[in-house]
């Protein structure tokens, strides 16, 4: 592919596009990963491409419950690997929590090259390739984790994750944090805690987070995630954006 040029005005999103592109080209990310990134691009066109101030406050609730998580787990996929291999394993280093490498369209080829790559950008143990257990409600190989991964983990972050998925790991009981640009989603609309960001902005934005919370006293962190109305949020993200179209001509 050409490079893109760096004169270009959207040159980021340009970079962003090959990085998905190269990575699908791989086997690493699912060609039905560059339809989902697409649905996320317009989405971030809607809020301006920036952490919006309801997404920053979305992310310091989802740092506070990863904090006090006994067995938090940060789900991985291929999209999200793409783009920022880097910040997740770093972001689990800092909370500390698991990396699990889960697939929607799971083969055992990709699950090795994820995890190849989380490997290369420094994680040491990943979970996902176990597979012996299994997120009821969810039919064959969808519903595939590890029993001392993603099954047992009482916090989940689960970025573009899918709206069944969400709501199998919700009926478990767990707590989920979603990163979905899309506010009108099954996964944001199910989610604990739905942060209308961008990956590539929110995983680095909860470690910020989560460095600044991190001494902070439990019964505080606690508080803070007993409050949150993800309801609320999700209908402030849309009057944002409904304010920022009226207003732009
Ligand atoms: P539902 O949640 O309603 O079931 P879906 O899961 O079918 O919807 P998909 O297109 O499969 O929707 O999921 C991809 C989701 O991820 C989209 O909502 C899209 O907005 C979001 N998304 C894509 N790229 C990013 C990104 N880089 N950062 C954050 N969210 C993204
Ligand atoms: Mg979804």
């Amino acid at each position: 592919m050409e490079e893109a040029p760096k004169s270009h005005p959207r040159y980021f999103s340009l970079k962003t596009r090959e990085k998905i592109s190269n990575a699908m080209k791989k086997g690493i990310t699912h060609e039905t990963g560059l339809i989902a990134h697409g649905r996320g691009e317009a989405f971030d066109y809607l809020i301006g491409e920036k952490t919006i101030p309801y997404a920053d406050d979305a992310e310091r609730t989802a740092a506070a419950a990863l904090l006090i998580a006994k067995n938090p787990v940060l789900s991985i996929n291929g999209n999200v690997v793409a783009l920022n291999p880097r910040e997740c394993v770093s972001l689990a280093k800092a909370i500390p929590a698991k990396l699990e490498v889960n697939l929607f369209h799971r083969t055992k080829e990709r699950i090795d090259k994820i995890a190849m790559e989380l490997k290369k950008n420094g994680a040491k143990e990943i979970y996902g390739k176990k597979a012996d257990a299994n997120i009821p409600g969810l039919n064959h190989d969808r519903g595939l984790c590890d029993s001392d991964g993603i099954f047992s983990a009482d916090v989940v972050l689960v970025p573009l994750e899918d709206g069944d998925r969400c709501q199998a790991l919700r009926s478990m009981n767990k707590t989920v944090i979603a990163i979905d640009l899309n506010p009108l989603s099954r996964t944001a609309r199910t989610a604990n805690i739905t942060i209308v960001d961008n990956v590539i902005r929110a995983i680095p934005n909860i470690e910020k987070w989560v460095r600044t919370l991190k001494n902070m006293d439990k019964a505080n962190l606690e508080k803070r995630v007993e409050s949150w109305n993800n309801k609320e949020m999700l209908q402030d993200v849309l009057s944002f954006v409904s304010k920022r179209l009226n207003s732009m001509f």
